[in-house]
C-alpha cells in the first residue's frame, strides 16, 4: 500500500506511547517478588499466555501439584499484553504454513487447533472471564489484483480441508467495510475471534490464582542450574528450587541457549484510534466487526475494540542487529507515521480521526512460523517459543505440550513431526542481522513488484524458510 497523507502526523499528536489493552485504571496490581528460597514440584517461568496457560492446566491435570510462577515484569506485559487481540484456530500460522511444513499431519493440526479453541472457550466460561470475546470471523482483503490469486488460492486449499471460506469481489467486500483501496477478497466465518488480550490474561492469572497456583512479579530468573535433586533457578533477591520447570519466555530470554537458535525477536507495531462516533462508523460499515488482514508480504491487521475504537498494527516487522529488545525499542515513530499513512488511505472516510496509543511488542519469529518444542537438563526444563505473530490461541496448545514432555512421555502430540521436528536455525550475528535485512528488503521489494518473488526469496523457498510476523 502507497500514498503518503498530510492528516498522519496530526492524527498522532496526542497518540500516547502506551499500549491500549494494559492502559486501564482497573489493571490488577502486582503479585510480590521471590525473596528467600522457595521449593516447588513445577517452575513456570514467564506471565505471558504461555506461562499462564502452563500453571492453568498442570493445576488442572495435578491439583495436588505445586506450581509457582514467576515473571520478570508483570503479568501480560511483553506479547500478551500487546498484541492485536485476533483469536486464530491455526496453531501452525495458518493453512498454507502447516500445509507446506506439515504436509503429512496437516489433517490431525487442524483439529487440534480447533480442539484447543474449543477448550479455550470452554476455560472461558468455567472461570468466567469476561474478555470480551467474540466470534466475528475474518476478512483476507486485497488491495492489488495480485494479490487475488493468493486469497483464491487459499479459498480453494481451505476448502479441500473442509473449512467455510468464501470469495467476495470488490462490491460484495466493500458492502460489508468500505474501503476504496480493496479489489477483492475472502470471508472466514470460522475459527476466528477476537479478544481483549490484557483482561484474557489477567483472568486466566486470576484462575490459576484459583487453582492455588502462587505467582510472583518482577521476579527476572537470571540463571538456570541443573542439581541432581532439584533446577535452580536464580532470580534478584531470592532462588526457586523446582522438580521441573517450563520455559514460558518468548524471545525474550537466553536461559536455554537452544532457542537463540530457533526464534528471533522481532519487533510489530500497533496504534488504536479514538472510539469511533455513529457517523464515523456508518462511513465505512463494519457491522459484522470482523478481523481483518491484507494479503500483501508486509501486511496490516485491523479489528474493532469493545469500545468502537479501531486497532491498526502490523506492516514493518523489524529486527534490530543482536536481537535488541530493549524497552526503548516499542517506540518507532517512523513506522507509527507509516501506519497511519495507510490507515487514511485504506479509510479516508475517517480523515479527522485521531490516534490515542501507539506501542510496538516483540515477537518470536521462527524460520517456520510456527512454534517449536524443546527440552533441557535430562528432560526436566521444556520449553514451547516462536508463535511467530498467531500466538494467542496457539500458546495455550503450547503449553499443554510443554507439560506432555515434562509430565507424560506416552502423550500422543509428542509423536506428532509437528512437535519433534526443529525449525531451520537462524545463523548467528552478525550473519543474522545482514540475512533478515536482505530478506526484508526482498519482502518489501516483492510487493512493490505485484508479488514477484526474487532470486532470493525464491531460494529460501526452496529451502522452506522464511521471515514473517
Ligand atoms: C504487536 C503484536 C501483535 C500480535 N498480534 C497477534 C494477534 O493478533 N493474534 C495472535 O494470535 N498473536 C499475535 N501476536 C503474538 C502473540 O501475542 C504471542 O504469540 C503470544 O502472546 C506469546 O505468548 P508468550 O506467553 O509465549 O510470550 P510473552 O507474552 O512474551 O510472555 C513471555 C513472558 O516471559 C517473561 N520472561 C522472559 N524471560 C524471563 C525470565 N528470565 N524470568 C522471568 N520471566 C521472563 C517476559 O517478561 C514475558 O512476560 C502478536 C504479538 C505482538 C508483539
Amino acid at each position: 500500500m502507497t500514498g503518503g497523507h498530510v492528516g498522519a502526523h496530526s492524527s498522532l499528536r496526542d497518540a500516547e506511547p502506551k499500549v491500549f489493552w494494559l492502559d486501564r485504571a482497573d489493571a490488577p496490581g502486582s503479585s510480590p517478588a521471590v525473596q528467600g528460597t522457595i521449593e516447588t514440584d513445577l517452575l513456570i517461568i514467564g506471565g505471558g499466555f504461555t506461562g499462564l496457560w502452563a500453571a492453568v492446566q498442570a493445576k488442572e491435570r495435578s491439583p495436588g501439584r505445586d506450581v509457582v510462577l514467576v515473571e520478570a515484569d508483570a503479568i501480560a506485559a511483553h506479547a500478551t499484553g500487546r498484541n492485536g487481540g485476533f483469536v486464530d484456530a491455526s496453531i501452525t500460522h495458518g493453512l498454507a504454513n502447516g500445509v507446506s511444513h506439515f504436509p503429512q499431519e496437516v489433517d490431525r493440526l487442524i483439529e487440534f487447533g480447533n480442539d484447543n479453541l474449543r477448550e479455550i472457550e470452554a476455560a472461558l466460561a468455567r472461570y468466567n472471564i469476561d474478555a470480551d470475546y467474540e466470534h466475528v470471523g475474518g476478512l483476507e482483503v486485497a488491495t492489488a489484483t495480485w494479490q487475488l490469486d493468493e486469497i483464491e488460492a487459499g479459498v480453494e486449499l481451505a476448502g479441500r480441508y473442509g473449512e467455510s471460506v468464501a470469495l467476495l469481489d470488490a462490491e460484495a467486500l466493500r458492502a460489508l467495510v468500505d474501503s476504496p483501496t480493496y479489489v477483492g477478497g475472502a470471508r472466514r466465518a470460522s475459527g476466528v475471534a477476537t479478544v481483549d488480550p490484557a483482561k484474557l490474561a489477567w483472568g486466566l492469572a486470576d484462575a490459576a490464582a484459583s487453582l492455588g497456583v502462587r505467582r510472583f512479579e518482577r521476579t527476572p530468573v537470571r540463571s538456570l542450574e541443573a542439581l541432581p535433586t532439584a533446577i535452580v533457578a536464580r532470580c534478584p533477591a531470592g532462588t526457586v528450587r523446582a522438580r521441573k520447570v517450563v520455559l514460558a519466555t518468548n524471545a525474550l530470554s537466553a536461559l536455554v541457549p537452544a532457542i537463540r537458535r530457533r526464534v528471533v525477536p522481532v519487533w510489530d507495531y500497533v496504534l488504536v484510534t479514538e472510539p469511533l462516533s455513529d457517523a464515523q462508523l456508518a462511513s465505512i460499515g463494519w457491522t459484522g466487526r470482523e478481523g481483518i488482514g491484507d494479503a500483501a508480504n508486509q501486511f496490516h491487521y485491523y479489528r474493532l475494540t469493545a469500545d468502537r475504537r479501531i486497532l491498526w498494527g502490523g506492516y514493518d516487522a523489524v529486527y534490530y542487529r543482536g536481537g535488541d529488545i530493549a524497552p526503548a525499542r516499542a517506540q518507532r515513530i517512523e513506522t507509527f507515521v507509516t501506519l497511519a499513512q495507510h490507515f487514511f488511505t485504506t479509510f479516508p472516510q475517517l480523515e479527522g480521526l485521531r490516534f490515542t496509543h501507539r506501542w510496538g511488542g516483540v515477537i518470536d519469529t521462527s524460520s517456520r512460523f510456527c512454534v517449536t518444542f524443546g527440552t533441557a537438563h535430562d528432560g526436566r526444563v521444556s520449553y514451547a517459543v516462536g508463535y511467530t505473530g498467531l500466538g494467542v490461541a496457539a500458546t495455550r496448545f503450547g503449553a499443554r505440550v510443554a507439560l506432555d514432555l515434562l509430565d507424560d512421555p506416552a502423550s500422543e502430540l509428542l509423536h506428532l513431526d509437528f512437535v519433534r521436528s526443529k525449525p531451520f536455525p537462524f545463523p548467528p550475528e552478525p550473519v543474522r542481522n545482514v540475512v533478515i535485512q536482505l530478506t526484508r528488503r526482498a519482502i518489501a521489494r516483492s510487493d512493490r513488484n505485484e508479488g514477484r518473488r526474487g532470486p532470493w526469496l525464491r531460494l529460501l523457498d526452496t529451502l522452506g524458510v522464511g521471515f514473517d510476523s
